[in-house]
């Protein structure tokens, strides 16, 4: 008996290192944790609006509850002109959470602020208008966002439109200095050369007509990683189908696996016939 308890004290012992694990080090940078559950009015948003969300399993939606959470307490949403409701930060945190749903690390420490205006904004510095935009020079770590893009990019969860998932798609690329459709943190000990022959043969397929991705993405590199992970999230069984070769490049990106080449052998060899899958 003696040794049963021994085994269950050390079971005991592994489970609380490893929530002690997943709350301080994996979440290391965002310094405040929830002391509160998380509120049913914001489960309730989640629930009714955020296809993703539905889709999780039980475990799984608490966990993006949870990270939902800690992102709302970190991240300031400033209102610029507009009030900042439940749904805009509901929406907002949905959108930050998806693209770092399966990764292991995922502290946005390069994005201090999100500033929400009402509609369209004017970009610094032009005459031009934008839904969404992350900050450079003076606005370096400001996202800034219209409320009614926000809102319209959880309205239709299948047109491959949802600017909040867009713009922290560019945070996360802009991670390591560098927003060039390349994902430093997952990408940077591979080798990007399938990567990149993929973004070149859809590029010209979009530009030849012959492409479900929308021709925004063809803008540049950052442009077409950031459309395409639109589609990857909202569509994911269609973008299996009309693009598998790309589908299982995001897959890899978004489903993290440290250490490991993100194209298996098979895919290595195989770059040449890339061709035939999409
Ligand atoms: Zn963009």
């Amino acid at each position: 008996m003696e040794n049963a308890w021994e085994f269950i004290l050390i079971g005991a012992a592994i489970g609380l290192f490893i929530g002690y694990y997943r709350r301080r080090v994996i979440n290391k940078g965002y310094k405040n944790e929830p002391d509160r559950p998380f509120p049913s009015l914001w489960r309730q948003i989640l629930a009714e609006r955020v296809q993703f969300y539905q889709k999780l399993s039980g475990s799984d939606q608490k966990e993006f509850e949870r990270k939902a959470h800690i992102f709302l307490l970190n991240v300031p949403i400033i209102g610029k002109g507009t009030e900042v409701t439940h749904e805009d930060k509901i929406l907002i945190a949905a959108g930050a959470v998806i693209p770092i749903f399966r990764m292991s690390r995922w502290h946005y420490s390069n994005l201090e602020e999100i500033q929400l205006f009402p509609d369209q904004f004017n970009i610094p510095n032009t005459d031009k208008m934008a839904n969404g935009l992350v900050g450079w020079g003076a606005m370096e770590g400001k996202m800034m966002l219209s409320k009614k893009a926000v809102h319209l990019g959880f309205a239709d969860n299948e047109d491959n439109l949802n600017v909040v998932i867009h713009e922290f798609v560019h945070i996360l690329d802009k991670q390591d200095g560098k927003m060039d459709g390349i994902i430093g943190k997952v990408m940077d000990e591979v080798d990007v050369t399938p990567w990149v022959h993929i973004i070149e043969k859809k590029k010209k397929q979009i530009m030849e007509g012959e492409s479900s991705i929308r021709s925004y993405g063809t803008s540049n590199n950052a442009e077409f990683l950031a459309v395409v992970s639109e589609f990857y999230f909202e569509s994911p069984e269609r973008m299996k189908t009309e693009h598998p070769a790309l589908f299982n490049a995001l897959d890899s990106f978004y489903n993290e696996k440290p250490k490991r080449n993100v194209f298996s052998s098979r895919d290595r060899r195989n770059v040449g016939s890339y061709k035939k899958e999409y």
